[in-house]
């Protein structure tokens, strides 16, 4: 493993900390990314998709992507693959962080103004 992180937005005050974010960085510097794998709670919003297309990072595991759908078919457009493990305990993990902090959730993926 090369880096861990995670979604330290409201911890840190900053909107740029999400947790494929913080892994990246956490990572360091790499010549290729295209043998790199991307393991993800949560399916990677526009921001996140950005990094792996920008990187050309090849692989991306998400945990589930019932509680947002993401872009996959942006991504695999770029030749990421892209496996869709549908753990229960992602989505049950989400959809309780989703109930209990719905603003700090709309402010996550962008929607901050419509909630
Ligand atoms: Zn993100």
């Amino acid at each position: 493993m090369l880096g861990r992180g995670r979604n330290r937005r409201d911890q840190e005050n900053d909107p740029s900390i999400h947790g494929e974010t913080d892994a990246f960085r956490n990572a360091g510097r790499q010549t290729n990314y295209r043998d790199k794998i991307l393991v993800t709670t949560l399916a990677p919003c526009w921001y996140c998709s950005g990094l792996i297309r920008q990187f050309n990072i090849g692989t991306v595991v998400v945990g589930e992507s019932v509680n947002f759908f993401g872009h996959f078919g942006w991504l695999k457009d770029a030749g990421v693959t892209v496996v869709d493990l549908h753990d229960e305990r992602c989505i049950t993990l989400m959809t309780k962080f989703i109930e209990q902090s719905p603003g700090i959730w709309f402010e996550d993926i962008g929607e901050c103004n419509s909630h």
